[in-house]
């Protein structure tokens, strides 16, 4: 039996127990390259295959090659190469001299990320938010310099330092780079990075639970406080209340505050006069949609950091589709990557505008659905809907309950009482420990994130 043959058999066997569209996905475009002595090597076309390869099929494979081969597999390895040019039936050792060997793309396990000791999770802040990665153009100019001066001289410059601006145009982004800034600067600096829903939710269960004092501690014995879509707290009387002695307790003791927003003070509506004039103290900037130039130039950063190479004119198509929000542009590049990654395939401009004219009518149609994130993980992890669902705390449903639960937040940005609901009728504070908790861990575990990103990958792609 030639080691296509012995493949083709585990093929065979494997396609009864694995549903069409996951077996095309994953099997095509696959073959052994080396069998010997029990070791193995499956030539796998793509990073992601491979990952999955090994996290979901791995234990398959080994069963079945041991079935047809009739010996024990004492290894079986996974090897990122191109099978195109290999015809069927050619002798093996041949068809080894053809296999050619592909430079892997890396995804998020990028070498680079992994050498630099993560200190992320800490005070709320995100490593990836940093000023080396924000592209400055046309419309985030001043707000950068601000931040610069804020990161400079904290607590003297501007304070409070109050960014607004659309959805999706980096508030989030550089203001977490001034944490991370003046965290590495000045290592001993205590910060405080909170969305307003935080600061709220944080209050109320302080209220809940008489910890107040705790809660003070924690937002009011720090040298720096940002906090971010504050216009959360509109309408929300005791939390207003609550911050804004927290303000001016910093304020006083010349403590940096950075607040960001999607509009200015004065409009946010059922604001306190109080608190709308003390916004107004320090220094306010927007952040405006970018131009072209600086679309291309985010792109391109972007790839970069990706390690993925995409022409010119391919850029320029994409940076033209998506004009006002850089989230979506990312995220549409993210799209592109997945695909052809997963095809094994150079993007072309025809590949990238069919792909864009679909996110395009899908962003129309809301992308993903709740339902979606939770079929996904449900079939990543080989578990019941019900038992996801359900109410067993046995770390094997717990733990991709917890998963669910932060791709609905951070995919869909829902609320976290409509992620408590859409679980079976959880508490919000749930939701919530879930989602920072996955947010904590993923950040210094890669194969944790490398697990999530493989369920949106799949999450996307079933969508293609
Ligand atoms: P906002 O908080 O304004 O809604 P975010 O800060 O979350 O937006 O930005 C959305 C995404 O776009 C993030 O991944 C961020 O890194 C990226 N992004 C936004 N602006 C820039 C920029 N000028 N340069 C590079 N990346 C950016
Ligand atoms: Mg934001």
């Amino acid at each position: 039996m030639s080691n296509h043959e012995i493949w083709q058999a585990v093929l065979a066997e494997l396609e009864l127990s694995i549903s069409k569209p996951n077996f095309v996905t994953w099997f095509k475009n696959t073959d052994i390259i080396s069998y010997q002595d029990g070791c193995a090597v499956v030539c796998v076309p793509n990073e992601f295959n491979r990952a999955w390869m090994e996290k979901k099929y791995n234990q398959m494979i080994v069963k079945s090659l041991e079935r047809v081969t009739g010996k024990p597999i004492k290894k079986l390895e996974y090897k990122i190469c191109s099978i195109k040019n290999i015809p069927a039936q050619q002798p093996v050792s041949q068809q080894e001299n053809k296999v050619e060997e592909f430079s892997t793309i890396s995804t998020s396990s990028a070498p680079s990320e992994a050498a630099v000791p993560p200190r992320i999770g800490e005070f709320g802040l995100n490593q990836k938010y940093v000023f080396e990665t924000f592209v400055v153009g046309g419309g985030s100019e001043l707000a950068y310099a601000a931040a610069q001066a804020v990161v400079n001289k904290p607590g003297e410059a501007y304070n409070p330092l109050f960014i607004y601006g659309g959805v999706g145009l980096g508030k989030t982004h550089l203001i977490q780079a001034i944490g991370n800034h003046i965290l590495a600067v000045r290592p001993q600096t205590s910060i405080m990075y909170a969305s307003a829903e935080k600061f709220t939710n944080d209050y109320i269960s302080s209220m809940r639970d008489g910890s107040a004092k705790n809660f003070q501690n924690r937002y009011r014995n720090i040298d720096v406080l940002l906090i971010d879509d504050i216009q959360f707290i509109s309408g929300k009387e005791k939390s207003q209340e609550s911050f804004f002695h927290t303000f001016n307790d910093l304020h006083q003791q010349n403590k940096q505050v950075v607040m960001t927003s999607d509009r200015p003070p004065k409009a946010i509506p059922a604001l306190e006069d109080r608190l709308k004039s003390r916004f107004e103290w320090g220094m306010i900037v927007d952040v405006a949609p970018p131009d072209l130039e600086t679309r291309i130039a985010i792109l391109q950063k972007k790839c970069l950091e990706k390690s993925f190479a995409l022409a010119q004119n391919i850029l320029q198509v994409v940076a033209a589709t998506f004009q006002r929000n850089i989230r979506e542009l990312e995220g549409a590049l993210n799209k592109i990557i997945a695909f052809h990654q997963l095809k094994a395939m150079e993007p072309t401009l025809e590949s990238v505008k069919s792909l864009l004219s679909s996110l395009e009518v899908r962003s129309i149609h809301r992308s993903v659905t709740p339902q979606q994130i939770i079929d996904a993980a449900s079939q990543f992890y080989a578990i019941n809907i019900s038992d996801l669902l359900g109410q067993s705390r046995e770390k094997k449903f717990s733990f991709p309950r917890q998963i669910i639960m932060h791709l609905m937040r951070k995919e869909l940005s829902m609320s976290y009482p409509a992620i408590g609901n859409e679980l079976g009728g959880r508490d919000h504070t749930t939701a919530m420990h879930a989602d920072n908790k996955i947010t904590r861990e993923s950040e210094n575990d890669l194969k944790l994130k490398q697990e999530i990103e493989l369920i949106k990958q799949k999450l996307y792609i079933n969508m293609m």
